[in-house]
């Protein structure tokens, strides 16, 4: 007799963790959240701490062909960091954990942390500790990082309200374009190693996708403002997919405006001639690592004028559903594709 096998694809990453999910007891009070949003949260004392972790493995996460190592370190931290940022707290501490093939020299190594340490400087945290061991199939480097808020500060994936504003903050769809132009010029390369590959004409582009920054920023900038969002979450598997996460999580729907959605005139023009609809790259790109946010109508006034940050739509009943208005003015479904890991 055969043991039943379920296909991870059948249920996909998001099922496979559902799954998991339902077997998990939590024991301790202060465990606040668990899984479910962009980190946990744990009450200690006075304030709350959040926990996120991130892993990153060689040949599915990064390339280290075009992908300059202290990047891959400086993205590491940036990744953990947005979603500490996509709780509305302030990112403190991290680890950082290694596994490394006899390929990597102590020098590879330390241009990987040169990377690691820029992003320490530039995001506020200290590095406290992690792992380090061998592999025997290219680098592994998993990230955890821990924030700290006072509770009332935090935003979940949940608080979403009707009539909230929706919020993004800078661009979208820029580190989806960027990873298709360097696809293409490792292509070519593969194909003709005489050839220099061009990028100088999209450094934007490829820099979103090598060396993504976090909006630690915009987070320190809600607390001077005094904004705590209803709800927030980053953009890390495409615009579309984050706004299914908080309809769900929330029990909402959403009206987004095509001619509101943020994008780069160079992720535009990318897009373009790479024969790709920039539209679609903004929905369905990921790993922008912006933030997505929701906020009451009587904090519009206090964010109006940001520079950085585009209101792109609003919060519906769940039952008037997702959609997107074009620019013609119909109102289509929204599609959320995103990333499929499986
Ligand atoms: P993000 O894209 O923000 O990093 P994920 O989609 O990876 O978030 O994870 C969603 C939720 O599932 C998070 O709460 C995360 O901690 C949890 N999670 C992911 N993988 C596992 C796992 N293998 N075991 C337990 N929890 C997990
Ligand atoms: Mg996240």
């Amino acid at each position: 007799m055969s043991e039943k096998r379920t296909e991870i694809s059948e249920i996909g990453e998001f099922g496979l963790i559902d799954r998991l999910h339902q077997k998990i007891k939590i024991q301790h009070e202060s465990s606040l959240k668990g899984i479910g949003d962009d980190a946990a949260v744990i009450d200690a004392g006075d304030h709350v701490k959040v926990v996120t972790t991130d892993l990153l493995l060689e040949g599915v996460h990064f390339d280290l062909s075009y992908a300059p190592l202290p990047h891959v370190g400086f993205k590491a931290v940036a990744v953990n960091v947005s979603d500490v940022a996509a709780m509305n707290a302030i990112a403190k501490q991290i680890t950082v954990s290694i596994a490394i093939t006899n390929r990597f020299s102590v020098e590879a190594v330390e241009a990987l942390y040169a990377g690691i340490n820029a992003a320490c400087e530039h995001f506020g945290v200290d590095l406290v500790g992690g792992d380090t061991t061998s592999s025997r199939s290219g680098l592994v480097i998993s990230v955890t990082a821990i924030g700290e808020a006072q509770k009332e500060q935090l935003s979940y994936r949940s608080g979403a309200k009707e009539n909230d504003i929706i919020c993004v903050t800078g661009d979208l769809g820029g580190a989806f374009v960027g990873l298709q132009v360097l696809e293409r010029e490792k292509q070519v390369f593969l194909a003709n190693p005489n050839m220099q590959p061009e990028l100088e004409k999209y450094q934007i582009v490829t820099a979103r996708q090598l060396r993504p920054d976090a909006r630690m920023d915009i987070v320190h900038e809600l607390r001077e403002i005094g904004v705590v969002p209803t709800s927030m979450m980053d953009i890390s598997d495409g615009l579309a997919s984050e706004l299914f996460h908080i309809c769900k999580a929330s029990g909402v729907g959403v009206t987004i405006y095509e001619d509101k959605l943020p994008i780069d005139k160079q992720t535009f023009d990318t897009a373009v001639e790479l024969n790709m609809d920039p539209i679609t790259c903004v929905l369905n790109g990921g790993e922008d690592y912006e933030l997505i946010f929701t906020i009451s109508q009587e904090d519009y006034k206090k964010l109006e004028k940001h520079p950085d940050i585009h209101f792109i739509g609003y919060v519906n009943k769940e039952a008037d559903g997702k959609h997107l208005v074009t620019k013609s003015g119909t109102a289509v479904a929204l599609k959320a594709q995103g990333w499929k890991h499986f």
